[in-house]
């Protein structure tokens, strides 16, 4: 089954590679690298019960089914592109200031421990025999074992060599700009520095991410993609902790190398990818307050990104009203974290054409319902 892939995220990505090793023969199109998107700008937290509150229980079911799979998808990964992932399990440290913050820690933990999911809670001298550079202003913390973290920027160049070596074809700066079903295939128009062609296949998944509906052409309906734009900063030097520290303000996510992320703001700006002072003295701000040894590293980079978003919040993961067309986009603020489910389920769906009932929640039929009819 020849089967084209729009976009080299970690979506994307994944997809392509779980189709690969089933046997499909797929061409990944990518207008710049892959990983140009928001994937290399992601944390990479691994941490549905972060925000429980907030989630659907069909999302979190669905975050809790990738979590789990990551440990294989990382060792598949690994071991058929030869390139690290960036794993690891030290789990997150949530780390209150004041009175409120425990209030919030105490409600985060019963919910935790009434969906079955095992977090500690902690005094403030416990945080700092874990964490020692933990400011001694921290009053409490909640230890969630369970969160694990990945490295995007590893995870995507692991992806695209463990791509290339189960047979995908990547054509980066290849920009997919319209799809066209035609006599029982499909014929997407592309572009590249060799000008414009038609490429015929069977099946065509759009992985696009924020620019779903941007500049290409399809005969599908119009869903509604909106960005959110993130900026991050990344700070080197001494290494200050071991896991992931958060309160409701920011989060801080150590990697093996010593670089520490500072995440992130959530603005509603378009396609603007411009850093702002504002941003970053917030990031930095609530950083020092929870690590005040932060004040001695090295600032190297400030990184922004559009997590793309469907009004509700939730991915659209499934097949579409034109035969052979699909969608795997709008994973806002789980797109690491749910990659490898969502390569798992749309491999069942394309190959076997199963996993439709499991699916369904993602079906994007529930963002038309909210549109307004023509008048
Ligand atoms: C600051 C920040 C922090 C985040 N932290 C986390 C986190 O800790 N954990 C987590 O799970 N998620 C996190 N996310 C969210 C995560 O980054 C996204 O959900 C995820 O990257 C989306 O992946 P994607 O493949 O759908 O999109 P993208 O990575 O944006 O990829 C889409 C790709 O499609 C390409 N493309 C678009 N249109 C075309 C076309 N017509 N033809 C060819 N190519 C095309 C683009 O160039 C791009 O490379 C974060 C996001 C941000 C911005």
């Amino acid at each position: 089954m020849r089967t084209a892939i729009v976009g080299g995220g970690v979506v994307g990505l994944a997809c392509a590679f779980e189709l690969a090793r089933r046997g499909a023969e797929v061409t990944l199109f990518e207008r710049e690298q892959p990983g140009a998107g928001a994937s290399t700008v992601a944390a990479g937290m691994l941490a549905p019960s972060s925000e429980l509150e907030k989630t659907p229980q069909v999302l979190v079911d669905l975050q809790l089914d990738s979590l789990r799979r990551y440990p294989d998808f990382v060792a598949a990964v690994e071991a058929a592109g030869g390139q690290p992932c960036g794993y690891r399990d030290e789990g997150t440290l949530w780390v209150s200031r004041h009175r409120d913050d425990e209030l919030e820690l105490d409600h985060l933990c019963a919910i935790q421990q009434d969906r079955g999911m095992p977090a500690r809670r902690l005094s403030g001298r416990d945080v700092r025999q874990i964490e020692p550079y933990v400011s001694p202003r921290a009053v409490g913390g909640l230890l969630v074992e369970r969160d694990t973290q990945v490295d995007p920027r590893r995870l995507v160049p692991a992806l695209r060599a463990a791509c290339e070596a189960s047979g995908v074809e990547i054509r980066a700066q290849t920009v997919v700009r319209a799809i066209e079903p035609r006599r029982g295939t499909l014929s997407l128009t592309i572009e590249s520095d060799a000008g414009a062609s038609q490429f015929e296949t069977d099946q065509a998944l759009l992985a696009s991410g924020v620019w779903l509906e941007d500049c290409i052409v399809t005969p599908l309906p119009t869903l509604g993609m909106r960005p959110i734009k993130g900026q991050i900063v990344h700070l080197r030097g001494q290494p200050l902790a071991d896991r992931v520290l958060r309160n409701s303000d920011i989060y801080l996510v150590p990697r093996a190398d010593g670089e520490l992320l500072l995440g992130a703001t959530e603005e509603e700006q378009g396609f603007d990818l411009t850093a702002s002072a504002g941003g970053t003295l917030d990031l930095l701000r609530y950083a020092f307050e929870v690590l005040p040894g932060i004040y001695d590293l090295d600032l190297t980079e400030i990184d922004v990104g559009l997590r793309p978003a469907f009004s509700d919040h939730m991915p659209v993961i499934g097949p579409t009203n034109v035969d052979g067309v699909f969608i795997a986009a709008g994973h806002y603020r789980g797109g690491i974290l749910l990659a490898p489910g969502t390569a798992h389920w749309m491999a069942e769906l394309m190959i076997n054409g199963q996993a439709i009932d499991h699916l369904a929640p993602f079906g994007y039929e529930r963002l038309l319902q909210n549109q307004e009819a023509p008048a």
